[in-house]
């Protein structure tokens, strides 16, 4: 039986002082007979603060990327270890708006994967097709593909301390959700690709959904049998919208 997660991208949104807010208003909302995980995934700066205020509760944070290396002389990122030491638990890989903005490739993100882990911190693996490859019939083979690079260089075993979200691009930030069957099949293809290498891993996967995830698509996206939870980017921004998804599980 996999645990649902819930999982926020707040991405570049937000003031310290709103993300207090929103952080105490999802933390009042959390009820203990969820049997629901729920996380927040902060912009960096604002990690220090999270730590603190989620200390008492069951709120978990997560940060939205994760250096590649180690250490050293790489002027703007952020190492898993520091990471670690703000009190994350999550770190999103492979984003598509880091694929297509920042230059992350499937090879780059399969390196900040395994810098993730190797600080104990949970990569959530985003992965995903453009509406564009949607309609040229790509989907399976880009999802694969993305898939298959993280699985070639940190092995399979290495999902069993992971995540999976499963984003179309063509969904994120634009009003247009997967229907539940689209999700689901994209879905059950992921695991059972993962199966072919491992089933009780696969079985055990964690795949999310993410895009346009709302209160009003969120139980029937939910209720799929691959489904185990969401990604949400805008309606992680209202503590009111968050926590009903986060109820609808
Ligand atoms: C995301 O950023 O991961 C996302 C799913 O965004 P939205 O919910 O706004 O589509």
């Amino acid at each position: 039986m996999r645990q649902s997660l819930i999982m926020g991208n707040w991405k570049m949104n937000g003031s310290r002082e709103s993300a207090k807010a929103l952080t105490e208003a999802i933390i009042a909302g959390i009820n203990a007979d969820n049997t629901a995980a729920i996380a927040v995934c902060a912009p960096y700066v604002y990690l220090a603060d999270l730590q603190t205020l989620t200390a008492d509760s069951s709120l978990a944070v997560g940060a939205q990327n994760v250096a590649d290396q180690e250490s050293g002389a790489y002027t703007g990122e952020v190492s898993s270890a520091m990471l670690k030491e703000f009190g994350c638990t999550y770190a999103l890989v492979g984003h598509s708006e880091r694929r297509s903005y920042y230059g992350d490739t499937d090879e780059t993100v399969a390196t900040r994967f395994c810098e993730a882990q190797k600080q104990g911190v949970i990569p959530v693996l985003c992965i995903g097709e453009t509406l564009e490859e949607r309609e040229s019939g790509e989907t399976f083979n880009v999802v694969n593909t993305q898939l298959d690079a993280v699985i070639e260089k940190a092995g399979v075993e290495a999902l069993k301390n992971a995540v999976i979200a499963y984003e179309p691009v063509w969904a994120i930030g634009t009003g247009v959700t997967a229907s539940d069957e689209q999700a689901q099949e994209v879905h059950k293809a992921i695991r059972e690709r993962i199966a072919k290498k491992d089933q009780a891993i696969a079985d055990n996967m964690q795949i999310l959904y993410g895009g346009s995830m709302k209160p009003a698509n969120a139980k029937g996206l939910l209720a799929m049998p691959d489904i185990d939870g969401g990604l949400i980017g805008g309606a992680s921004l209202d503590a009111e919208s968050f926590l009903a998804i986060y109820q609808s599980v």
